[in-house]
């Protein structure tokens, strides 16, 4: 995919790190940077068109290395709920995404400086000592970036050396088999994001099929991971409980609901911006067309059908036995 053209800041042109991606992605030409966003902020650009043409970018990180939690998520329970970016956009185009608003490009930026952002939240915890939950990079799959960088291992490791954090991973990604080297701590979940088949096939291009990512969820789980399902977005529409019914009946059918440590669901919301600009950009998903209202500046189906959705398809979960529901609404 990213044969032909890579950019490089150059500061770190020499880094270990940069040589042993380019071993693996073998570009014809690399083109050298002074800074990231030369490239990821080009204004004048065709979204859609540079998405079929992706680059990636080599970066290193100087500040930012976490941000506190957004509202639009849940903290699960946690008083310190951070996230961070170890990379910017994604190998997989679904097409509820909000990134597609968020970035004038979708050239995949990744920071090649992973130790940064390690220390500055083993400095945080020590500064705080108090618990931490810390999503890797929910604006990204970092499970499908680790074929070029072991961003996963790094952080598995630390997490199990630092009982004071808690790390999510959150991927649609089915390449568990590069986390076999690995073995995971309790304060390290990760989470599989999950649709239905019908919505699978119809808004995630280059996402792993549904059967792929239950057998996935299967080798986590058996490795020793604490696994959480994630069902977020949920898609309206008049067909809706017959689709999730299904889908939840498939899931666990194949996996037992006490070998799943939490299940967290919410339905299709996006920042009101980042809809205008999409819808904008020329993406002309029926996402982008339907009555949606907007609250807060969040744009969501109504209270009414937020509610509905939410309640079937957490009743057909207590019902299946499981516990620990996560709730966005
Ligand atoms: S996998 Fe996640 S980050 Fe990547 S395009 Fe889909 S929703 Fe966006």
């Amino acid at each position: 995919m990213f044969k032909h053209l890579v950019y490089i800041e150059e500061k770190i042109a020499r880094d270990s790190s940069t040589k042993k991606i380019l071993e693996k992605l073998q570009p014809s030409e690399i083109v050298y940077i002074q800074h990231y966003k030369e490239v990821l902020n080009q204004t004048n650009s065709h979204w859609l068109f540079n998405k079929e043409h992706q680059k990636i970018i080599l970066a290193k990180r100087e500040s930012e290395f976490y941000y506190k939690g957004s509202y639009l998520t849940p903290t699960f329970g946690f008083k310190h709920f951070y996230y961070n970016a170890l990379a910017i956009n994604c190998l997989f185009h679904c097409e509820y995404c909000y990134l597609q608003g968020m970035y004038n490009t979708p050239h995949l930026v990744l920071f090649l400086n992973n130790q940064d952002f390690i220390n500055a939240i083993q400095q945080f915890i020590h500064l705080n000592n108090e618990k931490i939950y810390l999503a890797l990079s929910y604006d990204t799959d970092l499970l499908a970036l680790e074929q070029y960088y072991p961003y996963c291992k790094e952080w598995i490791q630390f997490a199990n050396n630092e009982p004071r954090l808690t790390i999510e991973i959150r991927t649609k990604s089915h390449q568990i088999d590069l986390l076999n080297t690995i073995q995971p701590n309790d304060n390290v979940i990760l989470s599989f994001t999950l649709s239905p088949e019908e919505i699978q096939k119809k808004y995630e291009p280059f996402t792993p099929k549904l059967e792929q990512r239950i057998i996935a969820v299967k080798k986590a789980i058996d490795k020793g991971f604490r696994v959480m399902i994630c069902i977020d977005p949920m898609i309206y529409s008049s067909s809706y409980q017959s689709i999730y019914s299904k889908f939840l009946d498939y899931l666990f059918e194949q996996v037992s609901p006490k070998h799943i440590h939490a299940v967290s669901i919410g339905v299709f919301r996006m920042n009101k911006d980042f809809f205008k600009r999409i819808k904008k950009n020329g993406n002309n998903s029926d996402i982008y067309y339907y009555n949606y209202e907007i609250e807060n500046k969040m744009v969501s189906y109504s209270p009414d059908i937020r509610r509905e959705m939410i309640m079937f398809v957490q009743n057909i979960l207590t019902q299946k036995g499981i516990k620990n529901i996560h709730i966005y609404d």
